[in-house]
């Protein structure tokens, strides 16, 4: 048995540790270093808060249509905390006892805190992508044209948090027009005089910003088989580019911007930022204090 098993339904119905317990549910979940990042935070919080001692979070194998069957026994086995992966972010939002208002215009969420009613919902990812900016590009999403590509649960935190923060312009790229109009409707109550476009990929020579941040929240890239999710010779003079895709570390996006010499970083930073955000909801530990652990255990899980 590996440090962290891969777990199942059967196990959560048969739970009865007595410890405080987090989980993460994906399918699949496998892939996972989640819980090497967070049991490290925890190993650090332990040493030097007592109550910390018995924390622990676990992965568990969740095919969508058992979602709702393992929130309810989640909260049954008295789980403190939850994390949710692909597919279930956007499936879990109908499920929450209440959700975050920073949360509710995303309709996604990946960060679940036990109330004695039900689940509260919250969403990090969009923190955890303005922290990475930051870190790894030195730039602020506050100001930029950016140009989104992909509309899906990832897209949708991020689309929300680059108006939140007022960004210049968002342009929105995505293959499936029926998923992108759809994000376009969530993001209309928020644009509030920021111009929101959502282009066909066809379309993106002529209808792109100059001197964009590219980010790609498409799956394409997770796969070396995959399309490019965008040719960059076809945008104007892109600032930056950061790729959500942290394993492998390196895609055909990455390496075609290291090409033309366009600043560039993968998602290990957001990863390591949505997840320090979501310990300190569960432990109010202040993520910045736990990033650092969750960096060296994620790279170290990683194999980097
Ligand atoms: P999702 O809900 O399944 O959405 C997938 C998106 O990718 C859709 O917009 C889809 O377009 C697009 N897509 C898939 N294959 C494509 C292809 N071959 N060419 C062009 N577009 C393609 O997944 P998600 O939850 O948003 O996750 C998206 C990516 O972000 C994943 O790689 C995930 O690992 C990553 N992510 C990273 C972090 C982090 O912390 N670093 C956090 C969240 C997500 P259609 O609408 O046309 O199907």
């Amino acid at each position: 048995m590996t440090a962290d098993p891969v777990l199942t339904l059967d196990d959560l119905a048969a739970w009865s540790r007595p410890g405080v317990s987090l989980a993460v549910l994906g399918h699949p979940i496998r892939h996972s270093v989640s819980p090497a990042m967070h049991n490290a935070a925890l190993g650090g919080l332990a040493r030097e808060d007592a109550r910390f001692a018995d924390w622990r979070y676990f992965r568990f194998e969740v095919p969508p249509d058992d979602l709702p069957r393992a929130l309810d026994l989640l909260h049954r086995g008295g789980f403190h905390g939850v994390n949710l992966t692909v597919p279930h972010k956007v499936l879990a939002f109908g499920r929450m006892a209440e959700v975050d208002p920073a949360a509710r215009p995303a309709g996604a969420v990946n960060t679940l805190l036990r109330r004695p009613e039900g689940w509260a919902g919250f969403n990090t990812d969009g923190y955890g992508l303005a922290a990475a900016v930051r870190e790894t590009l030195g730039r602020e999403l506050t100001g930029a044209p950016i140009v989104l590509l992909g509309a899906g649960g990832a897209a949708r935190g991020a689309a929300v948090e680059c108006l939140q923060r007022r960004c210049a312009s968002l342009t929105i790229v995505n293959r499936t027009r029926e998923n992108l109009d759809a994000l376009l409707a969530l993001l209309k109550p928020l644009a509030g005089g920021i111009h929101v476009a959502g282009l066909d990929p066809a379309d993106i020579t002529a209808r792109a910003p100059a001197g964009a941040l590219i980010i790609n929240a498409t799956s394409a890239g997770l796969k070396a088989s995959d399309p490019l999710p965008v040719d960059l010779a076809a945008l104007r003079a892109p600032a930056a580019v950061f790729d959500m895709i942290y394993n492998p570390p390196e895609t055909a996006l990455l390496r075609a911007a290291a090409g033309r010499g366009i600043p560039s970083a993968n998602g290990l930073a957001m990863l390591v930022h949505q997840g320090a955000k979501a310990l300190e909801i569960w432990s109010g530990a202040p993520a910045g204090r736990t990033a650092p652990v969750m960096a060296v255990a994620a790279r170290a899980a990683l194999g980097l």
